[in-house]
């Protein structure tokens, strides 16, 4: 008989993967309700918007009608919801408001990718890449300012952690980013910029809601890639809302990947490892493995072996990714022969491995790349 898949507790306690007791946002948007107004709309998930206008004597199915004209229409103009009678429109205005991350650069490399620098509110930046391919337009977007993560090879890690996104900075970076690119459209998201999108749970799992609402940008679940350095008490949340899991892995063992990425010291690699079976378990799901090439470090071919043993009893897929420099780093990207040297033998093992094309790496939106500072001291 089929087991059926252990369901962590928290979330069958009712928890959605959002929920996060006293965070920064849930305290910052109660205060902003009784004092700061009008709100980012961006912010609200329908559920929430639906309350928050019952709150304002407003029929619940309103949320709905709203939803549709701003993600679905991409009407933010009270005056043109022609669905909604005059006196509720004007009533709008002073409740909710539409701004969005500035852009301050909107680079393109010569391969296509784009990289944009956001301001936020408070003048603090972050990036998001556009990665095309054939037949995806993927967008990587940020979900912190810096990173307390501090994983060696990576240039945000060199950034300490600055301040967590809310919601709307982060639906804003999609939103402003299929403005800029109109008539186009992102086909796929991977949270894979500035920051640890586990260390921002409610913000991140409330912007897939937001854009997966069928009422609204209906964007896929299944078209949303977390990906995360291992924050082991917080991966069920990939599980709950349906999106799908990478782990930034770039060890091959125990103390290669602890010197890399300090999380492993708290969050061993049999930890986190068990945790990646209980996600394909429950999701059927593979887990993509990131593997980060460093010269003489994690690219040799007796490494490669070893990361095969350690993955081989999981449903999963590693991406290799040849280091990409910045400024500052001592790491160095192995030769193209050693790459291939190093895929070869995977490949041979029987792993089912791809080799990440590098993309953007002219205007410094390769992975590992990005951190706000980059582009305002024009190193680009
Ligand atoms: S790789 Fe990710 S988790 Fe690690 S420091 Fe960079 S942004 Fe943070």
């Amino acid at each position: 008989m089929a087991r059926t898949p252990e369901k962590p507790s928290i979330w069958t306690d009712g928890k959605r993967p959002w929920d996060v007791e006293n965070s920064q946002e849930s305290l910052s948007q109660n205060q902003g309700a009784m004092l700061e107004k009008p709100i980012s709309f961006y912010r609200f998930t329908q559920d929430q918007l639906a309350q928050y206008l019952q709150g304002l004597g407003k029929e619940k199915f309103r949320a709905q009608q709203l939803y549709r004209w701003v993600y679905d229409q991409g009407i933010t103009d009270f005056e043109q919801m022609s669905n909604l009678s005059k006196d509720f429109r004007a009533g709008l205005k002073d409740q909710f408001n539409f701004e969005l991350p500035e852009v301050v650069t909107h680079l393109k490399s010569e391969d296509k990718t784009e990289k944009i620098l956001f301001k936020l509110y408070d003048g603090n930046t972050v990036e998001a890449v556009i990665i095309p391919s054939k037949e995806r337009l993927t967008l990587c977007i940020s979900s912190e300012v810096g990173c307390n993560m501090a994983c060696t090879f990576c240039y945000t890690g060199k950034q300490k952690l600055k301040r967590r996104l809310f919601t709307d900075e982060i639906v804003g970076q999609f939103v402003k980013t299929e403005q800029l690119i109109a008539p186009q459209k992102i086909t796929n998201i991977v949270f894979m910029g500035m920051g640890e999108p586990l260390d921002n749970p409610e913000a991140v799992f409330k912007t897939v809601e937001i854009l997966h609402n069928p009422f609204g940008r209906n964007f896929s679940r299944k078209k949303v890639t977390i990906s995360t350095s291992g924050l082991v008490p917080e991966m069920w949340r990939i599980m709950a809302s349906h999106t799908l899991l990478a782990v930034s892995l770039n060890g091959y063992n125990d103390q290669s990947r602890s010197e890399i990425m300090p999380i492993n010291k708290k969050y061993p690699l049999a930890t986190l490892l068990h945790e990646c079976q209980k996600y394909i378990q429950w999701s059927k799901e593979k887990v993509t493995f990131e593997y980060v090439l460093l010269k003489g470090v994690t690219d040799q071919v007796e490494h490669a072996r070893q990361l095969y043993h350690l993955t081989k009893t999981i449903s999963c897929k590693i991406n290799i990714i040849p280091f990409n420099e910045h400024p500052g780093s001592d790491y160095q990207r192995p030769s193209l022969e050693q790459i291939e040297r190093f895929q070869n033998e995977l490949i041979k093992l029987g792993a089912h491995v791809l080799l990440r094309k590098t993309m953007g790496r002219d205007i410094y939106a390769a992975c590992g790349q990005l951190t706000s500072a980059a582009a305002l001291n024009k190193n680009l």
